[in-house]
């Protein structure tokens, strides 16, 4: 970004002060005064254009849409120290995150560039200026939009590609790669190599036939082909480290090749081996079981769908949405007190709870909606093609039958838990980012006043 700001003095170091900030002025000048004008013809040109359209709601574009556009004019071209360019430049990030989110092709947020220089060119030209300010001002549009633009796609391309890398890895394994196969394998692998370690220890004075952990089979794997299949998972980092540590203490760099150890030494040895080879089995077991439930599409507590496909399913009913022209909403439910549960009776406890709440919420909603585990305690329901008080029916419908409800915890012992929902209706913005967030808020206004209550959030 530094390297943006830096082009945009060079790019304009030809032209003398003073008519640089006379061109400035004249542009901020034109966008203050017609930036509700321009943008008008922008959403006008963009109704018509048969890609845009059907992503463009008049309601939308009236709400939401035409005042956002005129305070991004107003901030890209009237902004008035480096720093505030600074902070414009990394908003276009957002709002290409955004886009790649509600699915905007790139194509088309060029189109519309390209009609907004043109308007606030020809504006330019009749504003009076002479031949050469009117040039850099021309210019000076135009750069600004390209930088804004390259931000904007930049950040698109970063936000599109994670959206296809999960699709992807749901596609690849939903089809069936062998993964209980390569997790008994390279389990299998890990094990063997321990093994050889600690027959070499009770039989050898050196190492001179072991390999270290990393150019063992088991470390080539971790290397080369579980990132393929973890997708950059925080413990592959973890179980390179433990297994650095246990090759740093079977082959320290210091000791020369072949010095025979102490048998005070091959104890805490072994100790370090067992201690970190625990440590990456457990990581390792992790990460599969992640992959387990995500070539499942389901959470393993409570068989609900995970987290991880929520994008996929909430941009899927915001696109059908728009083709059909109905309505769907979302649930955000959280469990009131619920570590109270964990607190008195126990981990164990709690997660049957969870399972039990898990249950009553599938008997509650129908076939075609879909109820998700969002986080440890909270729940997320996508409810198909229901308005805001349909919606609002079903969640106190929900909230009723879980406060009426025994959850058995053991043979002896039942708990009375309650429910706070906060209630969002799809009001047509294409982020599905949003619409959680809405939700997310009522949720919080629910606890706010009371807990074990429903709350629409606003419109
Ligand atoms: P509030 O009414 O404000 O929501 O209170 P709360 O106690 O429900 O909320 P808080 O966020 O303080 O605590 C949530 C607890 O849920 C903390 C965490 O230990 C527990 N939890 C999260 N995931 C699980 C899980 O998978 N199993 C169990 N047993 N407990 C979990
Ligand atoms: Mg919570
Ligand atoms: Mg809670």
């Amino acid at each position: 970004m530094n390297k943006s700001l830096h082009t945009i003095d060079q790019y304009f170091d030809w032209v003398p002060a003073v008519s640089l900030a006379q061109v400035k002025q004249a542009i901020s000048q034109i966008v203050l005064n017609d930036k509700a004008k321009l943008a008008e013809s922008f959403y006008v040109y963009m109704m018509e254009d048969p890609g845009a359209a059907p992503l463009l709601s008049v309601k939308s574009v009236e709400e939401r849409l035409k005042p956002g556009l005129e305070r991004w004019l107003e901030s890209l071209f009237c902004y008035e120290t480096d720093s505030e360019l600074q902070a414009v430049l990394a908003m276009q990030r957002h709002v290409g995150a955004v886009h790649a989110r509600a699915d905007i092709p790139v194509h088309l947020v060029a189109r519309g560039m390209r009609l907004l220089k043109r308007e606030i060119s020809v504006r330019v030209v009749a504003s009076g200026l002479d031949t050469t300010e009117t040039v850099v001002a021309v210019m000076r549009v135009s750069y600004l939009i390209d930088i804004a633009f390259e931000e904007m796609s930049a950040a698109f391309v970063l936000s599109h590609d994670v959206g296809i890398r999960t699709d992807e890895a749901y596609r690849m394994f939903a089809a069936g790669q062998n993964l209980s196969l390569e997790r008994a394998k390279q389990t299998g692998a890990l094990l063997d190599w321990e093994n050889r370690l600690f027959r070499a220890l009770a039989t050898e004075a050196t190492f001179e036939a072991l390999s270290s952990l990393r150019n063992a089979p088991f470390g080539l794997w971790l290397h080369h082909k579980a990132p393929l299949i973890f997708d950059e998972s925080s413990e592959l980092v973890l179980i390179d480290e433990c297994m650095r540590r246990i090759d740093e203490a079977l082959f320290p760099p210091a000791v020369p090749h072949g010095t025979q150890r102490r048998p005070a030494e091959n104890r805490s040895l072994v100790t370090t081996v067992i201690t970190e080879v625990e440590q990456i089995k457990y990581l390792l077991a992790n990460m599969f079981d992640r992959l387990t439930d995500l070539e499942v599409g389901r959470d393993v507590l409570t068989q609900l769908f995970n987290r991880r496909f929520l994008p996929t399913i909430l941009k899927r009913e915001i696109e059908l949405n728009r083709r059909k022209k109905t309505s769907f909403c979302v649930l955000m439910l959280d469990i009131d007190f619920f570590k109270r549960v964990n607190d008195q009776y126990g981990h164990d406890a709690g997660d049957r709870v969870l399972q039990h709440v898990a249950g009553l919420l599938i008997g509650q909603v129908r076939a075609s909606d879909f109820v998700f585990r969002y986080g440890g305690e909270e729940f997320l329901v996508v409810l198909a093609e229901l308005d805001a008080i349909q919606a609002g029916q079903v969640a106190e419908k929900i909230r009723s039958r879980v406060e009426a409800t025994e959850i058995p915890l053991s043979d002896e012992h039942t708990v009375r838990l309650t429910l706070s929902i906060g209630i969002a209706p799809h009001t047509g913005h294409p982020d599905f980012e949003h619409l959680v967030a809405r939700a997310d808020k009522a949720l919080f206004a629910a606890k706010d006043n009371g807990r074990n209550r429903c709350e629409l959030a606003p419109a």
